[in-house]
């Protein structure tokens, strides 16, 4: 197919309804009936990316092949679809501002007054269109954040509105609405969706099919309002309705057909429904596990959980694929003490120590890691949880008092982590990490190896600091070994404790990979070895 269709999904009366997730199983519907399909998403905020956000503010940075930060529904696009995104699938208000000004101070607009309408607008569409001409796939799904009536959003609508003109036929909008249950009038309402749909015409903007979020069911009654009022046909106005996890959220919108109302508007023929084998497959495994295990994750972020989605996520497939629910317990890293580490682990049957950065609840992850180094239990290092898994070998096996990584003691006299040379002179804190995707040559005799299956990974990186080469060797020596090396750089990417059960910190994230179709191996080889 050489045209590319252009589906925008705007959302209403409220954040949180979860236009990623609808944006991710219409794709996964769309892929399943043999489509290429992509997701992108528009962020309205002035950050040139999500980068530089707290966790705190906006969950988990996601990190993509071609290493850009991005905004954590990317992530869930990728497990959902399992095909990878890249920059061009997360935009900024920030990002477009930028391009436009240094276009501008280039004098690229020939003395033209440079305004929102239509340069911003032109800019905007230029990275929606980048998606379809050149990675040519038959859908691009542009998620617009925010929601609509916000001032920020405004020119991602007027965009929209704009693209819907010229595409004509080969666009269209999705609303995502609300409609709220009074329990005091036992009723559901329609009227916050009648005003977001009001506001979304106000901006020219007329959606083709509304989506409704619900927590009980839609009476036909209820639909036809709607309808009604909005002007659609009654046969798209969908609904989706609470359920216990994002992964049903497909097998719904099959249902009520978001797939085929979505063809059916573009004109294009609606063959009868893919079966969803391998997806429902995955989701009786989760729904129904054969036992439960429970697993610490000690972080700083613990308080959203957000903030550490893709791996929460990682524990899901991988659990899956082992017939067994993972139960996360979150503990926040700066609760963790001498006096209580044992006591507060000792019902967990595996470690996971997750990425941060700066020196809060440094002290609480390192005693995690002590308390599953010495006991035999599984541990799982993660990014800043490797780090913290090197200094805690240091400090208590080799006897490197106060040994720390550079980010958190400048002066420590065994900086057994350290800044990485490349990274000495970057003063700006925007984008400039070690990013995306490099390659790791893995020892045959290794954890890690069992794992992959291969000697040769790849896997994504967000970091500045590494461990330090110049300890290697005493490292090796005492029985923590660096088992995967990047073979261009010589970094130390993977290290293991041999002698341990199954003892692996990786400096590379790789959450950011795993998917529903294809979990993690080495969240699989972990989760296997905690049920062990
Ligand atoms: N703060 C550490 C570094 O920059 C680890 C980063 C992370 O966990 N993503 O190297």
């Amino acid at each position: 197919m050489s045209t590319t269709r252009y589906i925008f999904v705007t959302g209403g009366v409220t954040s949180s309804l979860g236009k990623g997730i609808i944006s991710a199983s219409l794709a996964k519907l769309l892929q399943s009936r043999g489509f290429s399909v992509t997701i992108q998403k528009l962020d309205p905020y002035l950050n040139v990316d999500p980068g530089t956000l707290n966790p705190y503010e906006h969950g988990e940075c996601f990190v993509t092949d071609d290493g850009a930060e991005t905004d954590l529904d990317l992530g869930h696009y990728e497990r959902f679809l399992n095909v990878p995104t890249s920059q061009a699938n997360n935009v900024t208000t920030g990002s477009i501002y930028k391009s436009v000004i240094e276009k501008e101070r280039r004098g690229d607009f020939l003395g033209k007054t440079v305004q929102i309408i239509p340069h911003i607008t032109d800019e905007i569409k230029r990275r929606i269109k980048i998606l379809g001409n050149k990675y040519k796939y038959d859908f691009v799904i542009t998620e617009i954040g925010g929601t609509v009536g916000d001032i920020e959003s405004l020119p991602y609508i007027e965009t929209v509105r704009q693209l819907k003109w010229e595409l004509g036929q080969n666009a269209l909008v999705i609303h995502l609405t609300l409609v709220p249950y009074l329990s005091a009038s036992g009723e559901l309402k329609t009227k916050p969706t009648q005003h977001s749909v009001k506001l979304l015409l106000e901006a020219g903007v007329q959606p083709d099919i509304l989506v409704l979020r619900t927590e009980r069911e839609l009476t036909e009654d209820i639909r036809a309002k709607v309808a009604l009022f909005c002007n659609v046909n009654i046969g798209n106005v969908i609904q989706s309705i609470d359920v216990c996890t994002i992964y049903e959220v497909p097998i719904k919108m099959q249902e009520e057909e978001l797939d085929k109302r979505v063809l059916e508007k573009f004109g294009m023929p609606v063959e009868k429904n893919p079966e969803l084998i391998a997806w429902k497959e995955f989701l009786s495994k989760y729904k129904n596990p054969e036992r439960t295990v429970d697993v610490a994750l000690v972080g700083k972020y613990v308080e959203l959980q957000d903030a550490y989605k893709s791996i929460a996520e990682s524990f899901i497939h991988a659990g899956a694929v082992n017939n067994c629910k993972v139960n996360l317990h979150w503990i926040h890293s700066e609760n963790i003490t001498r006096k209580n580490y044992e006591e507060l682990l000792k019902p967990m049957k595996g470690v996971l120590v997750a990425p941060g950065f700066g020196h809060r609840g440094m002290e609480g992850k390192i005693l995690a890691v002590k308390y599953a180094r010495e006991n035999n239990v599984p541990f799982f290092g993660v990014c800043l949880g490797m780090q913290c898994a090197v200094i805690e070998f240091a400090r208590n096996v080799l006897g490197f008092e106060k040994a720390n990584s550079s980010e958190m003691d400048e002066k420590t006299p065994y900086p057994v982590i350290d800044i990485m040379e490349e990274q000495k002179n970057v003063l700006e804190k925007g984008g400039t990490m070690r990013l995306g995707a490099y390659p790791c040559r893995i020892d045959k005799k290794s954890n890690a190896y069992k794992a992959y299956g291969e000697t040769l990974i790849e896997e994504r990186h967000r970091h500045r600091y590494e461990f330090n080469d110049k300890y290697f060797d005493d490292f090796k020596n005492a029985g923590m070994v660096p088992v995967g090396i990047n073979p261009e750089t010589n970094l130390v990417e993977i290290v293991e404790i041999p002698s341990h059960k199954w003892f692996v910190g990786v400096q590379f994230h790789p959450e950011y990979r795993s998917t529903v179709v294809k979990p993690h191996p080495l969240f699989v080889s972990f989760v296997k070895a905690v049920l062990e």
